[in-house]
């Protein structure tokens, strides 16, 4: 039986809250808190690729997700007008709405007796070899045997105990979001692209609802005013004729439907604990969307860590055997990401079929045992 019996897990994302599921199947004692006050119930789509939904599967949560969301296994090209180019082989995959993916995290963790605590943070922490003192924003004090840091691509946690050498770096691309309802023919991971090469994509996230998103390149982050963000995609995508596209933006109404964000990406070398605060999910991780795997990555961290802690006696020892399970696969993720970001900003076009067997690699290597 492994020394980490009390488990403190700072942020109940995608990561940390698999992570709070899965320590508690082995046995761990788990408190997870957020700064969130609450669940969101608003945000955009995630496709789960084909490792995502076998580690979810291993924590038998993957049929849940099929329940919520879409399966597809291909992807489909389209022009910029609609037409149907061609369909290729994707690996089986689910498009899911990110408020019942987490969910159905939460609802699993806390059914087997984690405890969640929204609107808190970590105020100070002292890291000791015998364990972890947290003093909390609300003023109460534990000790635990073990801090996970899944505080997302900004961590404070990470700033704290690693430095700044690994603060999120610009990808040189935005991205746009928003949700729609589904159009028949979004039934798989679809791209839209007009002939110098701008892509708009969109999957299903559940039979009623899809997911579509817009990467902007720009050489510094761009920043845009808020409350026009619902016209701005308009105005960007108005090359966009396809009917699934236009049928889309119609639903644009509001600005608070639109989500906009930089590209800011980091991976820590390993190893990713100092003493007894470990990193987990985009804290150690931060790959740019392109091969749709951060999220997939924080979930394999969460199992592997659950697996980890519960073959080994030392705490120490559970962490070095995380770090090493992990590290090497994350790099390939977040390089064969960076460089599908890169191809696109250069010349999107010409490095089309470089990046179409970039992608076909990286998909197989995920289907690699972790
Ligand atoms: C445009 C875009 C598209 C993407 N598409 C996909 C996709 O299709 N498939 C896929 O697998 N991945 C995708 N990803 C990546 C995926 O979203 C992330 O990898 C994933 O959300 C990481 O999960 P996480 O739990 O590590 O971090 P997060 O989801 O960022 O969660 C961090 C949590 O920590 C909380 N927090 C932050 N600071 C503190 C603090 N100080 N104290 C307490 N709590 C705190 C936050 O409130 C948050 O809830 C995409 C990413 C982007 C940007």
């Amino acid at each position: 039986m492994n020394e980490i019996k009390r488990v403190l897990i700072v942020g109940s994302g995608i990561g940390g809250a698999t992570a709070a599921y899965a320590l508690r199947r082995v046995g761990v004692d788990v408190h997870c808190i957020d700064i969130k006050t609450e669940t969101p119930m608003v945000g955009s789509g995630i496709c789960m690729l084909h490792n995502a939904m076998r580690a979810m599967a291993s924590l038998d949560l993957a049929q849940a997700c099929l329940d919520s969301g879409y399966h597809f296994d291909a992807f489909r090209q389209f022009d910029s007008a609609g037409q149907l180019l061609r369909t290729n082989p994707a690996p089986p995959s689910c498009g899911i709405r990110r408020p019942e993916l987490a969910r159905i995290l939460e609802t699993a963790a806390e059914g087997a007796g984690a405890i969640f605590d929204r609107g808190l943070t970590v105020q100070s922490l002292v890291n000791r070899a015998e364990g972890v003192d947290v003093r909390f924003s609300d003023g109460r004090e534990a000790t635990y045997d073990l801090v996970v840091a899944a505080d997302g691509v900004y961590s404070r946690l990470r700033q704290q105990l690693f430095g700044t050498d690994c603060s999120p770096r610009f990808a040189g691309q935005s991205v746009w979001r928003f949700n729609a309802p589904r159009p028949a023919e979004v039934d798989a991971f679809c791209l839209f692209r007009t002939a110098s090469g701008r892509t708009v994509g969109s999957f299903p996230t559940s039979q009623e609802s899809c997911y579509i998103f817009y990467l902007e390149n720009s050489p510094e982050p761009l920043r845009v005013p808020e409350a026009e963000a619902h016209l701005l995609i308009r105005e960007r995508l108005s090359e966009f004729t396809a009917p699934a596209i236009r049928a889309s933006l119609e639903c644009v109404t509001q600005p608070r439907q639109v989500i906009f964000r930089p590209l800011d990406i980091t991976l820590v070398p390993a190893p990713w604990h100092r003493e007894r605060v470990v990193l987990l999910g985009d804290a150690a991780h931060a790959p740019t969307p392109h091969m749709t795997s951060g999220g997939g990555m924080a979930i394999e961290d969460a199992v592997v860590l659950a697996d980890c802690i519960a073959a080994t006696q030392s705490g120490q020892a559970a962490l070095e055997l995380y770090s090493n399970r992990r590290y090497e696969r994350c790099k390939t993720i977040c390089d064969a990401s960076l460089q599908l970001c890169r191809n696109e900003q250069q010349d999107p076009l010409g490095n089309r079929e470089k990046s179409a067997a970039l992608l076909l690699s990286t998909y197989q290597f995920l289907g690699q045992p972790i």
